[in-house]
């Protein structure tokens, strides 16, 4: 009987389990989590900051899930070394679990970055369910917050605020020269800047904090590279994420800004797979070796690994960078390659009224590599369509001028384009 150690109990790691117990229902699974709380969606934690959820609510799992399906659970506890000969982890409170099989899937953490002084700050960060509490208890009495990083986390954490603590003040400090530098494009960050300046918050770009202090009163001093000083009564950081792997430090797994995987989610050793934002896959379009922290690619990335774990053979055909959110009453979304690059048409439409952004990024062969789009939640309607014509790398030379229109009208260019390939066949 195959024996599976599962680390980690979120996207990945609960996908997993999914999977393995499809094809393997008596295989003995051990799931291992350094977070004491029940599973919960991470991606709702800003829905429990505004109030408009309890942690009842982002469960993502009832008391019965893992009982039922014979998972046996050791939670708060993480793993701190893996002896990849010996087939063996060793956990935080000395214990030493055994496996056939290993999944890796222990996400990643918010990124600490060298300012003077953080360490001991005790500045919020915005991850885990236990950042979420801290924010909740450091905001209930401050006036001005004041954010480092102005990338989705930082934002998804202000637009919570703002419902949360109406009162709350703001200044953003970025380090690049504008806001979501990693999901939007500049002409996109100047329509979400504008919209935060117009809600009353200082936007600093090209600026970066230096040093933090915190006097007795628990108030915070803030040093920023041009000179700037900034006094405020909470301080959130959010400068990206790293992933948790060093545990498998010295262990001969390969790691590069992830730990390294093929289309079957192996590792480059044998019975260890790894699947989420601690794994390092390729680029759908560019094949570029990748770590996409999204929660749809952990659960893709989970079920990949889960399968092959329980003997089966998936492939994983390379992940997708996909994000639409609303920030600031605003949705904001951005699929694939959306800077422009050489040999890349952009397609935009704009309609200064309504504020409505959209640019579709083509190839030199017409086909859709990425876009970006700011709106209302009626303009989002497209994405899914661009997004299969993305991962179908469809040649879109005789729609092309529909997309310069307020409505693209994909469900008919897809239902042309399936005629089409029937056609062909
Ligand atoms: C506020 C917020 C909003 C987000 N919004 C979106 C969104 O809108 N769309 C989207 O696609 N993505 C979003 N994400 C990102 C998404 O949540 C992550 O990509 C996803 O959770 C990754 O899943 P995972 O299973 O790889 O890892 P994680 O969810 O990070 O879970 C890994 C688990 O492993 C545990 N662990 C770590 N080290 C060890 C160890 N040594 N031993 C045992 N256990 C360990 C961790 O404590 C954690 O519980 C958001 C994230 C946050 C924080």
């Amino acid at each position: 009987m195959t024996s599976y150690v599962i680390l980690g109990a979120s996207a990945a790691g609960l996908s997993a389990i999914e999977a393995i117990r499809q094809r393997d229902p008596s295989g003995p699974i051990t799931l291992v989590s350094k977070e004491p709380e029940p599973c919960y969606s991470r991606v709702a934690l800003p829905y429990l900051i505004a109030g408009e959820k309890d942690l009842r609510q982002i469960t993502l799992q009832g008391p019965d899930y893992f009982r039922s399906r014979n998972v046996e659970t050791i939670w708060g506890v993480g793993a701190t070394a893996l002896d990849a000969q010996a087939q063996q982890v060793r956990l935080e409170d000395g214990r030493t679990l055994n496996y056939d099989r290993l999944l890796i899937a222990t996400g990643s953490r918010s990124r600490v970055p060298p300012v003077r002084g953080i360490q001991e700050a005790d500045v919020c960060y915005h991850w885990t369910l236990a950042d979420a509490r801290q924010i909740d208890r450091a905001s209930e009495n401050a006036r001005h917050c004041f954010v480092i990083g102005a990338g989705f986390i930082s934002l998804l954490t202000i637009t919570a605020l703002l419902k949360r603590r109406p009162g709350l003040r703001y200044t953003v400090v970025e380090i690049a020269d504008q806001v979501m530098p990693q999901l939007l494009d500049p002409e996109g960050g100047r329509r979400l800047e504008e919209e935060m300046r117009s809600l009353g918050m200082e936007v600093l770009l090209g600026d970066a904090v230096t040093a933090i202090e915190r006097d007795g009163d628990g108030k915070y001093s803030l040093q920023l590279r041009s000179g700037k000083t900034y006094q405020a009564d909470m301080v959130v950081c959010g400068t990206g994420v790293e992933p948790n792997i060093g545990f498998v430090q010295g262990s001969g797994l390969a790691v590069d800004r992830g730990i390294v995987t093929n289309e079957r989610q192996e590792t480059n050793l044998p019975g260890i797979y790894a699947a989420g934002d601690c794994a390092q896959t390729r680029d759908l379009i560019s094949g570029e070796p990748v770590v996409h922290a999204i929660w749809p690619t952990a659960i893709d990335q989970g079920r990949v690994a889960g399968a092959n774990m329980a003997g089966d053979s998936l492939t994983y055909p390379g992940s997708l960078s996909w994000n639409v959110t609303e920030l600031f009453g605003l949705s904001c979304a951005s699929v694939g390659q959306f800077r422009d690059g050489p040999g890349l048409e952009p397609i935009v439409f704009r309609d200064r009224v309504t504020g409505v952004y959209r640019k579709v990024l083509v190839d030199s062969d017409n086909r859709v590599v990425g876009a970006v789009v700011i709106g209302q939640p009626q303009d989002m309607q497209e994405l899914g369509v661009l997004q299969s014509m993305l991962r179908r790398r469809m040649d879109i030379s005789r729609w092309k001028h529909r997309f310069t229109h307020e409505r693209i009208n994909l469900g008919m260019i897809a239902f042309e384009a399936m005629k089409a390939q029937a056609a062909r066949r």
